[in-house]
């Protein structure tokens, strides 16, 4: 829609950085990705700016601010390892640090490597298109810059633009809406409320025992049952601290080699390679030590549906352990492959549905009909509520980049490129688009892994690239079509030959009406994504052509 002169006007007069802009590279986000691409930019003299649709920086954590909101990552992992002085300086508190905490480590990190003058908040990209015969990007925003650069990267986000159902009568509903990855910046109190969450995903599970804490009464609409495993959050030890510190450099060197980024290990190869008592042991040890070890005890849990079946039984059998009413356990019950979905990690998620304040309604079979002045409808029947709190995910991975017009003059539209799901270059390069790079993009391990050590490598690859092009005088890096092709047919290979498809996640688009069903990540963990892309640098950027 065109813009009024007027708003026009007082966009430009509200803003207090450039119109038109030249530079080396333009870098979208200013996320973990944008901002350690940036601090490497200007350690190489390149000229850079970061477009930020956001007031602040920090991506997840500066949108995702609902109560609960923590990583369930170990926050001494989740964390950068390009500095050791920063690692040495910052002291993370709990085993998984809270929304405020990642989100002033992410204010420390721009103002220690003084980034902040390099980024233009408040300001999201809406197009970018690359003229062949030029060889430069040109970068629209929606406050009417233009910006030239020889190169842009995408440090846009794979969690970053927030997914809601369009409800019929949504307009009508007089009470309060919140999406959690959209949460207001002063935060909201439920006191006295009548409050709904739909969606029991990782952020549903982690804000609905904080609304039930709260509100007066909390709803909880569920379509599918999920898995989740005690998170046992708590405050760090010091010495836990001072010991990770001493050793960060080695521990930072095996995270970057390790399958998942996160330094586990599989304990055992095969789930029936012991006994039933012992794996039963195993599993014990792993719910006491909690989070995201569980897929770490046996290799084959996600290639195997009975190895998986003793793992996702072990889980069920915690649950009703946990859950009161027999009803209400049964319905929270997941059926699903475990850890086909994200897994979630929780603290005190299952026994909330014990409070006398809390209820839940299955929405599996009868889904939401739609909004009324008073609430929401379900088979026929109102929940009356306050105030509505999506917790619906995201259009994941793909999501940011489809929303800018990315188009090159000979390669066309990004969108035409990506109608049957996205295709990559081992998730850094596309086909068409030339000089264009993605952090953590489809088809690379990213949302597997502890997305850190992922984002790191990532933006150092490109660096490098970056640097190479520099040396050798070129100007123009391009992936070949065959090498997309190979990797496209490599990584969905790689994921049919385990569960992980197999359920309606976002992994693979089902969330998103629509969404091509294409699953989006690299499964075969850091080391084989790492020794290739590295490979390919070290022949000469084998599969791109430079010119
Ligand atoms: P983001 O942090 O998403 O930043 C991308 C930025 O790009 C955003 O600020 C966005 O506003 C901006 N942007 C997007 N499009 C445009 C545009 N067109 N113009 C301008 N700006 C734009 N990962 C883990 O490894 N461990 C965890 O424990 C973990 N917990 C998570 C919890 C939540 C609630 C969520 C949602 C995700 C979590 N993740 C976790 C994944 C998390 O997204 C990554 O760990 C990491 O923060 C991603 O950083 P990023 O810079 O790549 O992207
Ligand atoms: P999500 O995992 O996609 O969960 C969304 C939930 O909403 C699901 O329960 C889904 O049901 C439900 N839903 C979606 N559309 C619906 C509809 N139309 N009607 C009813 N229910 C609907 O999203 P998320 O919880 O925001 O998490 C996304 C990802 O962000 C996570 O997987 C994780 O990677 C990251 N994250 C991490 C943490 C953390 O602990 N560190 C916290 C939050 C998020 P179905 O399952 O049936 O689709």
């Amino acid at each position: 829609m065109a813009k009024s002169a007027g708003a026009a006007e007082a966009a430009a007069a509200a803003k207090s950085s450039f119109d038109v802009v030249d530079v080396d590279v333009v870098v979208v986000g200013a996320g973990f990705a944008g901002l350690y691409m940036l601090h490497r930019l200007r350690g190489m003299g390149f000229s850079a700016r970061v477009i930020e649709a956001g007031k602040g920086v920090g991506g997840t954590w500066y949108w995702n601010r609902y109560p609960g909101a923590r990583c369930d990552g170990e926050s001494l992992l989740y964390s950068y390892g390009f500095s050791n002085a920063l690692q040495q300086e910052w002291t993370w508190t709990e085993r998984y640090a809270g929304q405020p905490e990642i989100l002033a480590y992410a204010n420390h990190v721009a103002d220690r490597f003084d980034l902040r003058r390099d980024i233009q908040f408040e300001t999201r990209v809406t197009a970018a298109t690359f003229d062949d015969a030029g060889g430069t990007w040109q970068v629209e925003t929606d406050r009417g810059d233009r910006l030239t650069a020889r190169y842009v990267v995408m440090a846009s986000g794979c969690l970053s633009m927030a997914a809601a159902p369009k409800l019929p009568g949504a307009e009508t509903f007089t009470g309060q809406t919140y999406h959690t990855g959209q949460w207001p910046h002063d935060g909201v109190d439920f006191t006295g409320k009548r409050v709904a969450v739909i969606g029991t995903g990782s952020s549903g599970i982690q804000a609905i025992p904080r609304i039930a804490a709260q509100a007066k009464h909390l709803t909880v609409f569920q379509r599918t049952a999920q898995y989740t495993i005690p998170a046992w959050n708590g405050p760090l030890d010091p010495r836990t601290v001072e010991e990770f510190k001493a050793r960060y450099p080695e521990i930072r060197t095996a995270q970057k080699n390790s399958f998942n980024g996160n330094n586990t290990t599989f304990k055992h190869a095969e789930t029936f390679g012991v006994t039933a008592e012992e794996r039963q042991r195993i599993y014990e040890e792993a719910w006491q030590k909690g989070g995201f070890v569980f897929l770490a005890t046996f290799a084959d849990l996600l290639f195997d549906k009975s190895a998986n079946d003793t793992v996702a039984e072990f889980v069920r059998a915690k649950l009703r352990s946990i859950v009161e009413d027999p009803q209400v356990a049964e319905l929270l019950t997941p059926k699903t492959i475990f850890g086909c979905k994200r897994l979630c990690v929780d603290t005190d998620y299952w026994s909330t549905y014990n409070r006398d304040n809390v209820s839940l309604v299955d929405i599996s079979s009868s889904p939401i009909e739609r909004l009324v002045p008073e609430g929401i409808v379900v088979a026929g029947k109102t929940y009356p509520v306050d105030a509505i709190v999506f917790a619906t995910g995201f259009d994941a991975v793909t999501g940011a980049l489809d929303r800018i017009d990315i188009r090159s003059t000979s390669g066309g539209r990004l969108k035409a490129h990506w109608q049957d799901g996205p295709r990559t270059y081992l998730g850094l390069a596309i086909h068409g688009f030339p000089n264009l790079f993605t952090i953590t993009g489809p088809q690379s391990p990213s949302v597997l892994t502890n997305m850190m050590p992922s984002i790191e490598y990532h933006v150092d690859w490109i660096s490098d690239c970056l640097a190479h092009l520099r040396h050798t005088g070129k100007r123009r890096i391009q992936a070949r079509k065959e090498a997309e092709d190979d990797w496209v047919t490599e990584v969905s290979r790689l994921a049919d030959g385990t569960l992980r498809p197999q359920c309606n996640s976002w992994y693979v688009g089902a969330n998103v009406p629509g969404k091509p069903r294409v699953y989006l990540a690299y499964v075969a963990g850091i080391p084989p994504y790492k020794k290739r892309c590295d490979e390919v640098a070290g022949r000469g950027y084998e599969g791109f052509v430079l010119a």
